[in-house]
C-alpha cells in the first residue's frame, strides 16, 4: 500500500508523491520538502499548539520510517503585532524578549521528545527574502502602497480563496487590513510589510523601511530555504485562512509556479468544547501540567493517541487514560526482560511480528491514523502476553520482539522515553539496595528491609516482589 494524505487543497486523500514525479521505490524520490508554522514567540506555548507540534513530528518520522528522506524547516516566529507589544510592555528589546520564548519553546519540544528538524529559520533573519517578493510584486502591480505600508490586493488574484474554499462574493478587495489575523467572512486586502509605529523596530530595504506582515514572513523563508515547489505545508486549522491563503497568494503571484503540493491541517485540541486558546484564557502550558505531577511523555501519548483529524477534548481523567495504558505498556516491556528461557525459538513469532508491523503500517498510510495503529500495538501486547502466559517464548524471540517494538518507537516516541527525571536514577544504586533488602530479609531483619523500601518509594522507585525476586519500577 502507499501513504495517503489528506490535502487540505484538493479535499481528497491522496497519495504522497514527492517532487510530484511517481516512482516505483520510496528510495528513488528526492527528498520531501515540508514546512511547518512555528511558533511565535510571544509567550509559552499550551498544549493546543504542541498538538500541532507533536503531529508535525509524527509525520517526519513516519515519512522516515517508511524509506523517504525529508527535509523539514520549521519558522520561529520573532516579529508580529504580539511579539512587538510583548517586548513594550516587558520593557526590553524585541530581541532579547523572544529570544528568551525560544529557548524555553526548544526546551519544551524536547522534553516532548519532538525530534530537531533540519532548518529552523527566524522571520527576522529573512527579510532580504521579503524584500525581494515584495519588489515582484510591486513589479506586477499586484502590490500597492497606502499610508507607508504595502498591501497585496487580492483582486489580482483570482485564485484567492481555493484553500479555504472562500466565495468569491466574500472578498472586499480595496478595504485593507493591517491586523494579522481575522474572519474569514471579510477577507480583505493585507498587509505585506507595515510602516512601523514611532517606537517599533524596523528594517531598512531597497523598498523603504517598515516591518513585516506575518504572512509574509512565511512565504519568505520557504523560498530562501527550498527555491521552488514544496511538497508539503503543515500548521493547525485555524492558520488555513487568512495565514495560508495569504502565504499562496502572494508566493504563487510572486514567483508563478505551484507554491506547495500537499497541504496537511491538524485538528484542535479543545477545552470543553472550545479551542484551547490563550485568548479565551482556556489553556495549559507544558509546565503548569508537569507541575502537576504528570509526565510529557503521557501528554505526547495523549496527544497522538486520536487522528489529528479529529477533534480531541482535553481532560485531566484522559490523561490519566494515557498514563494507564504506557503503564500497559512499561509492564509488557518489564515482562519482556524478565524472559531468561534459552529454549529454541518459537516458529510462530517471526509471523506474529511481520504482521503487527504490516497491520501497523497500514493504519499509518491511511493517513497517519494513529489510534488505528495503537489499537494494532495493544493487540499485538495481548497476543504476545498470551505466548509469554503459555511460556513459548524463548530470550531470542523476546529480542526479535524488542527489536520491532524500537521500530515502531522510532515514530511513536513515547514507549521508550526516557523521562528528564530518570536521568537522576541511578539504576546500579537501587540494584544494590534491593539485593541489601533481600539479605536483610533472609536474615529476618524486616525493620532495615522494610526502611530501604521506604527509601526508594519517596525517591518515587516502586519494588514488587515476586516468586523471582524482586523488580523496581518509577511511579507514575
Ligand atoms: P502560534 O504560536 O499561535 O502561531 O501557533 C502555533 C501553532 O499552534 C499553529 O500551527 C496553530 O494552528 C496551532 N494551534 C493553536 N491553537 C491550537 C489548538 N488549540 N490545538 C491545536 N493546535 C493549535
Ligand atoms: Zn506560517
Amino acid at each position: 500500500m502507499a501513504l495517503k494524505i489528506h490535502n487540505t487543497l484538493s479535499g481528497l486523500t491522496e497519495e504522497l508523491i514527492p517532487g510530484g514525479i511517481k516512482k516505483e521505490i520510496i528510495s528513488d524520490y528526492p527528498p520531501v520538502t515540508i514546512y511547518s508554522c512555528g511558533p511565535t514567540v510571544y509567550s509559552y506555548a499550551h498544549i493546543g499548539n504542541f498538538r500541532t507540534f507533536v503531529f508535525n513530528d509524527l509525520l517526519n518520522r513516519y515519512l522516515k520510517f517508511r524509506g523517504f528522506k525529508v527535509r523539514h524547516a520549521m519558522n520561529i516566529t520573532d516579529v508580529d503585532d504580539k511579539t512587538i507589544a510583548g517586548a513594550k510592555k516587558d520593557g526590553i528589546t524585541l530581541k532579547e524578549y523572544t529570544e528568551k520564548y525560544t529557548e524555553i519553546f526548544l526546551e519544551d519540544i524536547k522534553s516532548l521528545n519532538i525530534h530537531p528538524v533540519d532548518e529552523m529559520p527566524k522571520a527576522t533573519e529573512s527579510i532580504d527574502a521579503m524584500a525581494d517578493i515584495l519588489k515582484r510584486l510591486e513589479e506586477k502591480d499586484i502590490a500597492y502602497r497606502k499610508d507607508g505600508s504595502i498591501y497585496f490586493s487580492i483582486a489580482k488574484f483570482p485564485q484567492y480563496g481555493r484553500l479555504s474554499r472562500l466565495d468569491q462574493r466574500e472578498i472586499k478587495s480595496g478595504l485593507r487590513y493591517d491586523t494579522d489575523s481575522y474572519e474569514k467572512e471579510d477577507a480583505r486586502d493585507f498587509a505585506l510589510w507595515k510602516a512601523s509605529a514611532p517606537g517599533e523596530p524596523s528594517w531598512d530595504t531597497p523598498l523603504g523601511s517598515g516591518r513585516p506582515g506575518w504572512h509574509i514572513e512565511c512565504s519568505a523563508m520557504i523560498r530562501k530555504i527550498f527555491g521552488g515547489t514544496i511538497d508539503i505545508h503543515t500548521g493547525g486549522v485555524d492558520l488555513i485562512f487568512p495565514h495560508h491563503e495569504n502565504e499562496i497568494a502572494q508566493s504563487e503571484a510572486a514567483y508563478g509556479e505551484r507554491f506547495v503540493r500537499y497541504w496537511i491541517h491538524s485538528e484542535h485540541l479543545l477545552v470543553d468544547g472550545a479551542k484551547m486558546s490563550k485568548s479565551l484564557g482556556n489553556f495549559h502550558t507544558l509546565r503548569d501540567i508537569v507541575g502537576k505531577g504528570y509526565s510529557p511523555r503521557s501528554i505526547r501519548y495523549l496527544l497522538l493517541s486520536a487522528h489529528y483529524k479529529k477533534q480531541l477534548n482535553f481532560t485531566f481523567d484522559g490523561l490519566k487514560q494515557a498514563e494507564a495504558a504506557l503503564e500497559r505498556i512499561d509492564n509488557f516491556i518489564i515482562r519482556l526482560n524478565d524472559i531468561k528461557n534459552e529454549n529454541q525459538s518459537n516458529p510462530e513469532i517471526d509471523n506474529i511480528i511481520m504482521e503487527f508491523i504490516s497491520k501497523l503500517t497500514d493504519r499509518m498510510d491511511d493517513d497517519l491514523n494513529t489510534a488505528g495503529a495503537l489499537g494494532v500495538f495493544f493487540d499485538y501486547i495481548h497476543d504476545i502476553n498470551s505466548i509469554i502466559d503459555s511460556n513459548k517464548i524463548s530470550k531470542n524471540d523476546a529480542q526479535k520482539i524488542f527489536d520491532a517494538i524500537n521500530r515502531i518507537d522510532s515514530v511513536f516516541g513515547f514507549i521508550f522515553y526516557k523521562d528528564k527525571k530518570e536521568d537522576d536514577i541511578d539504576p546500579a544504586r537501587i540494584e544494590s539496595l534491593i539485593k541489601e533488602r533481600a539479605e536483610a530479609k533472609a536474615k529476618k531483619d524486616f525493620k532495615k528491609a522494610d526502611e530501604i523500601r521506604d527509601t526508594l518509594q519517596k525517591e518515587g522507585i516502586i519494588l514488587e516482589d515476586s516468586k523471582d525476586g524482586t523488580r523496581w519500577k518509577k511511579k507514575k
